[in-house]
């Protein structure tokens, strides 16, 4: 899914934020992926256990001084060319379309997490994943996350399956703003849980904004995305698949446990994607459905 490379993204309010980077070649230990897969499994926040696991080998490192380390992202050349680029021209595209789906929709903040950073809801960092916290409205996207969902997951985490997640988390924001979070509060983990329900509905709502983002307009009135190809679409829903539960369980050597679903299954995830892809905001109503037609 690909930006028009004339678009205007300049007044996007992405920024990066992290101290340490990771060393040893970059590379995700294997502690980073086992906080990871307890942190997807669970929704809890694991990267404590790195020291233990031998994976947090993090180096101190300054601040960026000033500004907000991303004003090299101008146009939708930017962000077909660099990963930070992409995910900040995607928040433009994100809050048009919200802000004609949702009475009242305000844009979330947006982090780039390099390293770590420690947030109100814990330390964002590659092994926590990517994450929407409600406490102060901001997405935190590490994108060493993409390397780790191609090695660990077998997701291509191409263009578009990158911008599903973004979409995906704010999705959460969009649930955070309409009061899901508050009329459907956590009641432990479980096939049918309200945790599922919730992870299933962002999944929906970033189908939904998939299918019409290439309507979203900067303002000189260009598009801003064109559509996305079959390809780009098998990529997501691939990338859908590969953060399941059930999948996630079985790479990890585990046997699948239903019970300690929190996101839902594979199969789940890419069909709530694509009901939203297919018939919109509307559809995406997984409170309303039986446990079996989950
Ligand atoms: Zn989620």
């Amino acid at each position: 899914m690909t930006f028009n490379p004339d678009a205007d993204i300049s007044n996007h309010r992405v920024r990066k934020s992290g101290r340490g980077a990771k060393v040893a070649g970059g590379a995700v230990g294997v502690g980073g992926i086992i906080a990871l897969i307890l942190a997807l499994v669970t929704g809890g926040d694991f990267s404590q256990l790195l020291p233990m696991l031998g994976g947090s080998d993090t180096q101190e490192q300054a601040e960026p001084s000033g500004g907000t380390g991303l004003e090299k992202c101008q146009t939708g050349e930017d962000a077909n060319t660099d990963d930070d680029c992409r995910l900040a021209g995607a928040t433009l595209v994100l809050d048009s379309f919200w802000e004609q789906n949702v009475s009242g929709y305000s844009a979330p903040e947006m982090v780039i997490v390099e390293g770590s950073t420690s947030t109100p809801c814990g330390t964002a960092s590659n092994a926590a994943g990517p994450f929407y916290c409600p406490s102060n409205q901001t997405v935190y996207i590490d994108p060493t996350f993409w390397q780790l969902m191609r090695d660990q997951f077998g997701a291509s985490a191409g263009n578009l399956a990158q911008i599903y997640v973004l979409a995906h988390e704010w999705g959460h924001h969009v649930q955070y703003i309409k009061g899901v979070m508050r009329d459907h509060p956590n009641n432990g983990s479980g096939p049918d849980s309200n945790g599922v329900r919730t992870e299933l509905q962002a999944d929906c709502y970033a189908g939904a904004w998939v299918a019409h983002a290439s309507e979203q307009k900067d303002d000189n009135g260009q598009t801003y995305m064109k559509a996305p190809t079959e390809a780009e679409l098998v990529d997501a829903l691939n990338a859908a698949s590969a953060v399941g539960d059930d999948n996630i369980q079985k790479q990890s050597g585990g046997f699948v446990n239903p019970e300690s679903w929190t996101h839902g299954s594979s199969e789940q995830r890419q069909r709530w994607f694509a009901t939203g892809y297919q018939y919109g905001v509307g559809a995406c109503n997984t409170f309303d459905v039986s446990g079996a037609d989950l």
